[in-house]
């Protein structure tokens, strides 16, 4: 066996650790419940427990490289400082000292829109494109950046939030404090409001009896509506992909990069929103006007230029490979990228 890290992915539903060797194949995986009832040190400690677990079972066949987290919320690059996580809630906290406390070794601790990034980068759609986006939807929306292979922090370690890009100056109130921010009309939160709000309006029958006969109704019982056809239903992913394209042709116009990754839970719903995407991105946006694939919902369109980005120059926005393990695997990235990384 080669050298492995330890990746984890600390969610607010499970709490999943990993040792992956230098290749990226999965050595082992566990997935335990995150008990955040019992509180942020049970978490913690349940973490430290697997890691040390997983270290002592292969260290005897392999070296270790290192231990990589990847967790919501802010993390004060410079103090290890966790702040408003939904996963580990409470006043700040020094997580990464409590873990490194724990384990007696260092850790790099990374928020997880940057780890499912780096992961997509590592292993997934985005390989072989050292500089890239990804753009996470799920109950909330995240943005991560790779330049040069490494996760671009910012100043303070903030870097990618493009959750929080403006997409209607007087929209609806995001808990970051700002109106209309693309977080509003992009994760699942919105996918469900958006639904409730056509219900309320009085012309959407399909979502209204969907409502009415799913007490677990949710963004995913809108997408299957919208794949059965409903008008009501597609409309709402419509809005999605409007709101990621007027983020994106920013983005696009901003910084010029190859390759934009959409992944996160909503990302299932691609062929609903997608085209939107295209749509808005043409009309916004001059730099994707005059990089745009021929065919940019062709599923192949990524996969054709990897190995030799260099050789297409096409701006690239295409849905993400890994599931929810991209992040896994770039929480166990980060040991063997250390030194070059931060
Ligand atoms: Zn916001």
């Amino acid at each position: 066996m080669s050298n492995f890290a330890i990746g984890v992915d600390l969610g607010g539903t499970n709490l999943r650790i990993a040792a992956v060797d230098e290749q990226g194949a999965l050595v082992e995986k566990v997935t335990l419940e995150t008990k955040i009832s019992l509180g942020r040190d049970h978490v913690i400690s349940d973490m430290c427990g697997a890691i040390q677990r997983l270290t002592n079972k292969y260290t005897s066949s392999a070296a270790p490289l290192g231990i990589g987290v990847g967790v919501a919320g802010i993390i004060d690059m410079h103090t290890g400082y966790l702040r408003d996580s939904p996963n580990l809630p409470g006043p700040d906290y020094p997580v990464l000292a409590e873990i490194e406390r724990r384990l007696k070794t260092t850790v790099i601790l990374e928020n997880d829109a940057n780890t499912a990034a780096l992961g997509e980068q590592w292993l997934g759609a985005a390989r072989n494109y050292p500089d890239m986006a990804m753009i996470t939807l799920g109950t909330g929306v995240g943005g991560a950046l790779v330049l040069g292979g490494k996760i671009f922090h910012g100043m303070t370690g903030m870097a990618g939030e493009f959750g929080h890009t403006t997409i209607e100056p007087e929209g609806n109130p995001c808990g970051c404090g700002n109106r209309g921010c693309l977080e509003q009309y992009a994760s699942a939160t919105a996918v469900v409001r958006m639904a409730k709000e056509a219900i309320a309006s009085g012309g959407a029958p399909g979502l209204a009896s969907a409502v009415d006969s799913d007490a677990r109704f949710s963004a995913e019982s809108v997408y299957k509506l919208a794949i059965e056809g409903d008008a009501d239903a597609r409309g709402v992913f419509r809005r999605v992909g409007r709101a990621l394209g007027i983020a994106l042709a920013t983005l696009v116009n901003s910084l010029n990069l190859p390759m934009h990754v959409i992944g996160g839970g909503v990302s299932s719903a691609w062929e609903a929103f997608s085209p939107a995407i295209f749509e808005e991105l043409r009309q916004r946006s001059m730099v994707y006007a005059a990089t745009a694939p021929a065919d940019p919902m062709a599923p192949s369109q990524g996969a054709a230029v990897h190995g030799d980005p260099g050789s297409d120059r096409r701006t690239i926005i295409t849905r993400a490979l890994l599931g929810s393990d991209a992040g896994l695997y770039g929480a166990a990235r980060l040991p063997m990228i250390a030194g070059t990384n931060r």
